[in-house]
């Protein structure tokens, strides 16, 4: 954090060191080791915790045009040795300790290479080359130098200075410092042809002695401990890839140069509203995560150069502390009024600059992994840059950025600022984050920073960020090229279309038996007309209470050809759920079988069997269908305490079904249904299947817990697709035969999240089955997105993909706002499978069906899901759990408060709350697997008292007692 000389911090800053000037610090007494400091020994211990790791190597690159005197450079480089003795410094681990000790006779050659005679693109390749083994090997603490100075002669008047220090002896102010000196004694050189060292009072050596013995001002550490008191939240960034548990710190830049007249205006803006450009671009940095994340408590780091007395500004060394800053962010909230808060936070860090940040990691105790830092995950940086000194008329000196191929943290956001304007940089982890997604982040960033400007009083919900290819992605039409059934006014019409043209072909198994085509429209028909001589034609909804049968199948169909719709009800529910649902949906007649008689007769509706003889009556006509006619009606579960019935249309249906056509490749020759069908996730087999004319292969009774059977079943009926939850499909994959599974040609999962083991064992087991991951709740039939699953895409979280079957999600804010690519929304459908609405529930309807703000049409709804969602840079949507107490288990969708308000039904129970159990550990914290054992003794010594160190290794897995005890005696020995 660097600050414009009129700013109110520096002014600030100034007026404190005077207030400090009494307390100077003096020379160390003498002695070859000298301690750290405290921000020295934290990238120390950081070092040990990676070693090998070049991340905290330190580089800066200069082109030199024009003639340089490289004897002079050498000459001079050795003279700012003498001056500054930390350059020569190195860090010794013994008994214990670390210390770090001055090498007074150290000399650091320049390494010089010559491209100049080489062809363009071998030069290139060859810069790349030296740059890379320049800056990319890491520096061992204990072999000084550590420091590499490398000069590349590109043209005979052209030349690359390319710096690289570890950090732990210099900060950027220091490289300003260092690049002075230089350049004096360089100049010197030119005029005198000699130089001379002019030592400094006082060395970094002094400053590390002084600052190991100053007490921490107890003001400070209690202003940070209110400050980061409650949880530290973990910062939702748009990830790409899942985070390893292990950061390697590899790492990318982007930057972006803005135009001279936005630059300007927010100069201009920052001026106006009387904080610095700092305050400014953070405040937009905060938008911006905000807008990511959803996220409203949100901690951001920062580096400042703790050179807090004025003899500190001509010492080189590591001075950077760094502060975190916490905002609170809603959508209330204006831009004035978030800046003027940022405002507040960075004065009141500033101010509390001086409790070292590994005391902060050890009194506030935040939770640690391996893979992020224990308070924050990016951190923003702004920095002034100066004009570069002289090395005097004969050569031109310019400065540029160097990517290392780094990044410390997950995100970085860099904002630059020279005479050309402004310019903005993200240092972004590769393990973590595409270009892509750096690219869109850079997008976004400008039009905030658009938006602020032009108006810096705008509310931040009203901020837009959508850049127009996001719109044209979020509004893109998902309905079919070609609908062979545009003409079709019921479900039952296309399949007995399908059966006439099929009759021989086996419609459905079940149980070992099988009906063909012909069969089931006969059946039917005859099932049909009974039905009829019942309800007079009256379009009623009649349960459809059969096993797994192909009877089930032919009632269904039989039920649909009356003109009347199904309530499917599955015979093992609990008799008062049953209860329920017939009387709720007011049915008046079952279907069921003869043998289940008795089960039924306690209900108020009159029973047929599909089994029973009795006559048709009075032969009465079908009656036609309309696409408005419900098909099916589902319950699902209600948090009132009571189900829904989520009336399905055949226009629904149909749309549903005309969807598969155009998403697949292939129609199902046969489907293994594994599903209940009560469960909306059953209309996909059956209905895709009947439709085309394949073989629809029931599952028999609780076929999901005997896996060997399941397999037996695919390999006897040649089944060709299926669609199960994933974590029964995984499974399957793993406890059955490959052979067993090859008729396989598409695997759909649903219904759940489907995670990125499942398609890894896909892949291994199975990888010429097409797998697809397809999302939708019963109240939009069936599927609204579904993804064609790869084998990369295992590298993060698995899409549920894009809509489909004509249907739009929504990705919205708390405001209705659509959000961004890479924000967290939560998701609405729209389209022509949208139900009209609960059944005789109009103020649930209501709550969950609302107006389409975004359509023209003012009836158009959309269905709020309640499932949080984020674009992938594809488009395609990653699903990220829910906004509410609903869950799943075994594919049974459950609102937790249906279950609270049961309990609370009891006349002694006063309240209830439920908590769904899933085994898996906190979830947002990665379990450490395999850990290496030097590793993980340097990591806990460094942060952890015993009692902690203790529990960490007790949630370590695969550690055996041995391991355990070495583990803890090393660290008692490391205690520093
Ligand atoms: P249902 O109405 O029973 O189909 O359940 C719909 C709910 O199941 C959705 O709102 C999601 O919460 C969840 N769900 C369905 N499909 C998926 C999927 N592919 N990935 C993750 N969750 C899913
Ligand atoms: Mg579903």
């Amino acid at each position: 954090m660097e600050f414009k000389k009129e700013s109110l911090l520096s002014q600030w800053k100034k007026k404190k060191e005077n207030k400090q000037s009494g307390h100077t610090i003096t020379k160390a007494p003498k002695s070859s080791y000298f301690p750290l400091s405290n921000g020295q020994e934290r990238l120390w211990f950081l070092q040990q915790l990676y070693p090998g790791n070049p991340f905290y190597n330190y580089t800066e690159y200069y082109t030199f045009k024009g003639i340089l005197r490289l004897d002079y450079l050498q000459a001079s480089l050795l003279l700012v040795l003498e001056e500054h003795e930390i350059l020569k410094a190195s860090f010794i681990y013994k008994d214990g300790k670390v210390s770090q000790l001055v090498n007074s006779n150290l000399a650091v050659p320049v390494a010089l290479f010559d491209t100049s005679t080489l062809g363009e693109t071998d030069k290139e390749q060859k810069k790349k080359e030296i740059l890379d083994r320049a800056a990319n090997i890491h520096f061992e603490l204990s072999a000084p130098p550590l420091m590499r100075i490398t000069v590349l002669k590109e043209e005979i008047d052209k030349h690359i200075m390319v710096i690289v220090m570890h950090h732990i002896i210099v900060d950027k102010w220091s490289m300003a410092i260092f690049m002075e000196r230089l350049s004096h004694h360089y100049r010197t050189f030119l005029v005198k042809g000699t130089s001379e060292a002019s030592i400094p009072e006082i060395q970094y050596t002094d400053y590390a002695y002084w600052q190991r013995k100053a007490t921490i001002p107890e003001d400070q550490l209690e202003y940070w401990k209110n400050q980061l008191a409650g949880d530290i939240p973990t910062l939702d960034l748009p990830f790409d890839h899942t985070k390893p548990l292990k950061s390697t710190f590899k790492g990318a830049l982007i930057s972006r140069k803005f135009p001279k007249e936005l630059s300007n205006s927010l100069l201009h803006t920052a001026k106006e509203m009387e904080v610095t450009p700092y305050v400014l671009l953070l405040s937009v940095y905060y938008i911006l995560l905000y807008k990511y994340s959803g996220q409203e408590d949100i901690f951001v780091g920062t580096p400042i150069s703790n050179r807090e007395q004025k003899i500190l500004e001509g010492v080189i060394g590591f001075f950077n502390e760094t502060l975190i800053l916490r905002a609170q962010l809603s959508t209330e909230l204006s831009f004035d009024k978030l800046i003027r808060q940022v405002r507040k936070i960075t004065m009141d860090a500033f101010q509390n600059k001086n409790v070292p940040f590994e005391i902060l990691v050890k009194e506030l105790k935040p939770n640690r992994s391996l893979s992020d830092n224990p308070f924050f995950q990016t951190m923003f940086l702004y920095h002034t840059e100066t004009p570069l000194p002289s090395f005097g008329s004969e050569v031109e000196i310019e400065q540029s950025l160097f990517d290392l191929g780094i990044s410390k943290f997950d995100l970085t956001l860099y904002f630059a600022e020279n005479e050309e304007g402004l310019s903005a940089t993200f240092e972004y982890n590769t393990d973590l984050f595409l270009a892509t997604t750096m690219n869109r982040m850079h997008d976004h960033l400008l039009l905030l920073l658009q938006a602020v400007v032009a108006d810096p009083t705008i509310n931040i919900s009203k901020i837009p960020i959508l850049t127009a290819e996001e719109r044209r992605i979020i509004f893109m039409d998902s309905s079919p090229q070609k609908n062979p059934w545009s003409n079709s006014r019921g479900i039952h019409d296309i399949i007995m279309d399908t059966a006439r043209h099929n009759p021989n072909s086996i419609a459905v198994v079940a149980d070992g038996t099988s009906i063909s085509y012909a069969q089931l429209l006969e059946e039917s028909d005859e099932l049909a007309k009974r039905i009829v001589s019942y309800t007079q034609g009256r379009k009623e909804i009649i349960a459809l209470a059969l096993p797994r049968t192909t009877s089930l199948i032919v009632g269904m169909l039989g039920i649909l050809r009356s003109g009347c719709a199904y309530l499917p009800i599955d015979t093992e529910y609990p008799t008062p759920r049953i209860g329920f649902m017939i009387a709720d949906a007011k049915v008046p007649l079952i279907l069921t079988q003869t043998a289940l008689r008795s089960k039924f007769e306690t209900f108020k509706a009159d029973q047929m069997y599909v089994d029973g003889l009795e006559p048709v009556l009075k032969p009465g006509v079908l009656p036609t269908n309309d696409l408005q006619d419900m098909a099916y009606m589902i319950y699902t579960s209600g948090s009132t305490g009571q189900p829904k019935g989520v009336p399905i249309s055949h226009g629904n249906i149909i749309n549903s079904t005309v969807g598969r056509l155009d998403f697949y490749t292939e129609n199902p020759a046969s489907f293994l249904l594994m599903s209940s069908i009560s469960f909306d996730s059953s209309k996909a087999g059956i209905f895709w299947t009947l439709c085309t004319g394949g073989t629809l292969v029931l599952s028999q009774k609780h076929l999901e817990q005997d896996l060997e059977k399941m397999a037996d079943t695919i390999l006897k009926y040649t089944v060709s697709h299926t669609l199960m939850l994933p974590s029964l499909y995984k499974l399957l994959l793993e406890n059955v035969a490959r052979e067993k599974l090859k008729s396989l040609k598409t695997v759909i999962v649903a219904g759940e999240i489907c995670t990125p083991q499942v398609v890894e064992t896909h892949f291994e087991k199975l990888d010429s089955t097409a797998l697809y991951n397809e999302y939708g709740p019963t109240e939009a039939t069936v599927w609204c997105t579904a993804h064609k699953i790869e084998a990369k895409d295992v590298s993060g979280k698995i899409p549920i993909g894009k809509p489909v079957a004509g249907a739009k999600i929504l990705l919205l804010d708390q405001h209705l706002n659509l959000v961004p690519f890479g924000a967290v929304g939560t998701m609405y459908v729209t389209g022509p499978g949208l139900s009209g609405g609960y059944w005789q529930r109009p103020d649930s309807t209501a709550q969950v069906f609302m107006a389409n703000p975004f359509s023209e049409d003012p009836g158009e709804k959309m269905y709020y899901t309640g499932d949080l969602g984020r674009y992938r840079n594809d488009g395609a949507i990653l699903f990220l759990g829910r906004r509410d107490q609903q869950v799943k288990i075994r594919g049974h969708r459950i609102e937790l408060a249906e279950i609270e308000n049961l309990l609370l039904a009891y006349p002694t129970v006063k309240d209830a709350v439920v908590h769904l159990e899933n085994g898996s550990k906190d979830s947002k914290h990665n379990p450490i697997l395999n850990p290496d054992p030097e590793q993980l003794i340097q990591f806990m010594s460094t942060i952890l008292d015993d009692e902690e160190a203790d529990e960490l290794l007790s949630g370590i897995e695969n550690l055996t007692t041995f391991q355990k005890d070495y583990l803890l005696e090393q660290l008692e020995n490391l205690k520093v």
